[in-house]
């Protein structure tokens, strides 16, 4: 596209500009492995030769009196003597003019940046002798969305992550498409990760929207807006009627230091997770053994932060945000197991399945623990909703955690290894970091149940989990 000059046609009025004509200098501009050098006129600098080096294409309206430049779809519109100037079509004030100069136009370093660079998505870092020209704009803050596409069996879960939190909706368009549209950011579409799915065949944008077309029969089931990263989870699954987006909770901010470590206690409030026969309730137990865990890592020098330390009912996905939100270096959600056959017993460690449950033990105890939290109704495919392939990028890690808790629980006397174990667990699914959930012991076994209420046998479990823990962060 060539840059349209009619808009600065208008303002090619002159202005009596001071003009750059005798050097103070020169700055070295490095980009990749080429380098240009550009003349100095005090604070501001030769323009062209900057915008060149970065592959930009420059060109000059005579009758015009003004700048075009072009790369990729950006486009930058700009006049000697004007303050004002053009970017990819919006006009910007910006509080100094470029003047004219013997290579043609000069601006000052805060100008190049702001106004020129920036909108091409790069910036300036200062380096002996001049700048070196990086990717990553200081000032533009586009909001650049990567899309991830989960296939379930009559559903799919798409998740657009946004690079930083926009206003943004979802709505049915025509033809049976999904427009997803930003009120006050205009979308970069990061087409660098290619998906795959039965029911999103594309993904295009047009201006500040993005257009989903779908499969024939697939319609837009619901959709949400999530924190931590900014996200939006779309539903995708045969047409049905009114979508129902829900409210998302959040938790308080307010922390600073090293990454900490957050174990989730399961369950609590009005949630009280698994019960054994001697009425020893599952979201006690974990909080009793969250705090021994987190003493023992604080023994060890790690930090350690609790997803709840009383007993307040907590969403499910609000357990992952903190993590997300406290950039955790892991989240391990701990919980006590339950079995229709009281002979059951052992511990076992899960991480998150792209594919659903290893076995049907490990889908009867996803299902246990998902259904806290939830509101309504049996639990279904539909409720793992939240599933952002979050944890996918860190699957291998999450896996490696597994075994290093696993391994430490099956060195303890009496506990039987049940193994580690993937499955579908809503409160892992947007855990940005290696996440695990601990079973570690049934309540539903009497004699378990019974040493498990010890606080010497609850030591033993806290010091294993916490011994794995730290072998896999020494690995
Ligand atoms: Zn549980």
């Amino acid at each position: 596209m060539k840059p349209k000059l009619t808009f600065l046609l208008t303002l090619a009025i002159c202005c009596g500009t001071l003009s750059a004509q005798e050097t103070t200098g020169a700055l070295e501009f490095q980009f990749g492995e080429r380098a240009v050098v550009a003349p100095r006129f005090g604070t501001k600098v030769e323009v062209v030769p900057v915008l060149e080096l970065v592959g930009a294409e420059v060109t000059y309206s005579q009758a015009a009196g003004a700048w075009g430049v072009v790369l990729g779809e950006h486009v930058l519109q700009f006049a000697t003597g004007h303050k004002v100037l053009l970017v990819d079509g919006t006009l910007h004030e910006a509080g100094e003019a470029p003047v004219p100069s013997p290579g043609g136009v000069a601006a000052s370093l805060p100008y190049v940046e702001r106004f020129l660079l920036s909108p091409l998505g790069l910036r300036l870092e200062p380096i002996a002798g001049g700048y070196r020209i990086e990717h990553g704009a200081r000032f533009a803050d586009p909001v650049t969305i990567r899309p991830a596409v989960a296939d379930f069996g009559t559903t799919t879960t798409l998740v657009l992550t946004l690079s930083r939190a926009a206003a943004v909706t979802a709505v049915e368009g025509p033809g049976g498409t999904v427009e997803v549209r930003f009120a006050d950011a205009a979308p970069q579409l990061d087409t660098s990760a290619p998906f795959r799915s039965r029911r999103v065949r594309s993904i295009t944008r047009h201006d500040a929207e993005l257009s989903i077309q779908l499969a024939s029969g697939i319609g837009l089931l619901s959709w949400r807006s999530l924190d931590d990263p900014p996200r939006l989870t779309l539903e995708l699954g045969p047409a049905r009627p009114t979508p129902v987006p829900a409210p998302v909770q959040t938790l308080p901010l307010g922390d600073s230091g090293p990454r900490p470590i957050v174990l989730d206690p399961g369950h609590g409030g009005d949630d009280v997770g698994a019960r054994s026969r001697d009425g020893l309730v599952e979201k006690e137990l974990t909080l009793a053994l969250a705090r021994r865990v987190a003493r023992a890592l604080e023994a060890r020098g790690y930090r350690v932060r609790l997803t709840r330390d009383d007993d307040q009912t907590r969403a499910l996905t609000d357990r992952t945000a903190l993590a997300n939100r406290l950039d955790a270096l892991l989240f391990v959600s701990l919980h006590a197991n339950a079995s229709t056959a009281p002979s059951v017993t052992g511990a076992e460690t899960y991480y998150m399945s792209l594919d659903g449950p290893s076995d049907a033990a490990a889908a009867a105890t996803a299902e246990l623990e998902n259904r806290a939290g939830q509101t309504a109704g049996e639990p279904t495919a539909l409720d793992l909703i939240l599933w952002d392939l979050a944890q996918a990028e860190v699957l291998n890690e999450s896996a490696e955690l597994a075994l290093a808790v696993q391994g430490r629980l099956n060195a303890l006397a009496g506990t039987r290894d049940r193994g580690v174990r993937q499955a579908p667990f809503v409160v892992l699914t947007g855990a940005t970091m290696p996440a695990v959930l601990v079973e570690f012991g049934f309540l539903s076994n009497p004699d378990e149940a019974r040493r498990l209420a010890e606080p010497e046998h609850q030591q033993q479990v806290a010091e294993a989990i916490a011994a794995g823990i730290e072998d896999f962060v020494g690995r």
